[in-house]
């Protein structure tokens, strides 16, 4: 048994040996686990213990973003081999399924996804994990990077969503990590500028340094009004609403151009009003996302083809033995902090 980073109950997180793998089978490969980026899921549920209806009820290793190397590889696996270094794609549908079937496994009501109850994670020296859900990364890739493929994935699955039209002008509301994640994606997937809006001045200033992204402090110029000006009074062709907050979803329609399209990305934490007859009248179209499905290829190929830099965005890196450290400056969410990561020892 391995030493992991275990979340007993609500608020308490322990380092010790568990009993959280997998048996191996033919398709599986066995990764010693490099890299792992705290995700505000993973915050969540040290904080208040659930997630909707998905309880904590038995300690469980915690974190899902992971890159790691191949140490043993299942007889039918044939892309991968001993030594490969790759990330880990957290959810394992069950591949006979309807939504599977359909490309959509990230909605089968079945899949196993890392760290959401009672399933584990990958705060752990070592996971065995479906060959077909690990990929490997190009040598120009570094296992930081490959870490934030998980969360990038969400950008991108929203930024296709959109159906993206060459130089489409695009409003991300709310720069939390899945914001910034979501604006490089837009601009990566043909965007001509990307607007960021919230009110924290320091998230903005990480985000903006970035070319072709502009940001709108909603403290001193509400996002409708900024966006207005900068599209003449016709809106952004694409809003991503990335904050989660009421307010912002109410605003939907102000922002969007007549015909637009809104991509719901953000969670909100209870139900929110929406302004339905707003988003009626100028016939927006409004998309919805849940995790991602078939995105890791193509994001792990704008990262190798550097068009898409997510190193900026890791603010601190802690090793595993000051795993509970690193959660507890998460929990503190500070305005300058994006991603957290945590590296396991050499194995
Ligand atoms: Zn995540």
């Amino acid at each position: 048994m391995d030493t992991s980073l275990v979340l007993e109950e609500r608020g308490r997180l322990s380092l010790r040996p568990i009993d959280a793998g997998r048996p191996m089978t033919p398709n599986d490969v066995r990764i010693a686990v490099h890299t792992v980026g705290i995700c505000g899921s993973d915050v969540h549920y040290y904080t208040h213990g659930k997630i909707g209806p998905f309880v904590v009820e038995q300690p469980m290793v915690l974190g899902h973003e992971a890159s790691g190397t191949v140490i043993e590889v299942g007889q039918a696996v044939t892309h991968l081999k001993v030594g490969d270094r790759v990330c880990m794609e957290p959810g394992i549908p069950d591949p006979t399924s309807r939504a599977a079937k359909l490309g959509i496994y990230n909605v089968d009501p079945a899949v196993q996804f890392w760290a959401t109850p009672p399933v584990h994670g990958c705060l752990t020296p070592q996971v065995v994990h479906p060959a077909a859900y690990t990929y490997a990364l190009p040598d120009s890739v570094s296992f930081a990077q490959g870490a934030m493929v998980e969360p990038f994935a969400i950008g991108m699955q929203a930024a296709s969503r959109a159906r993206i039209q060459p130089g489409d002008i695009a409003l991300v509301t709310g720069a939390g990590p899945i914001g910034m994640m979501t604006a490089l994606a837009a601009l990566a997937g043909g965007c001509a500028k990307v607007y960021v809006s919230d009110l924290a001045q320091p998230k903005l200033d990480i985000i903006g340094a970035y070319p072709g992204i502009e940001t709108i402090n909603i403290r001193t110029t509400p996002a409708a009004e900024a966006i207005a000006q900068a599209t003449n009074g016709w809106g952004a062709d694409v809003v991503f609403e990335c904050s989660g907050a009421a307010p912002a979803i109410l605003g939907l329609p102000q922002l969007a151009r007549p015909g637009g399209t809104v991509v719901l990305v953000g969670m909100p934490v209870d139900p929110v009003p929406v302004d339905i007859v707003g988003l009626q009248a100028r016939e927006l179209r409004v998309e919805t996302v849940f995790r991602y499905a078939n995105m890791y290829d193509r994001a792990i190929a704008l990262i190798a083809a550097g068009k898409v830099d997510l190193t900026p965005l890791i603010s601190a890196t802690l090793p595993f033995a000051d795993s509970i450290a690193a959660f507890d400056r998460a929990v503190e969410a500070r305005d300058t902090d994006v991603k957290i990561q945590i590296e396991m020892p050499a194995p």
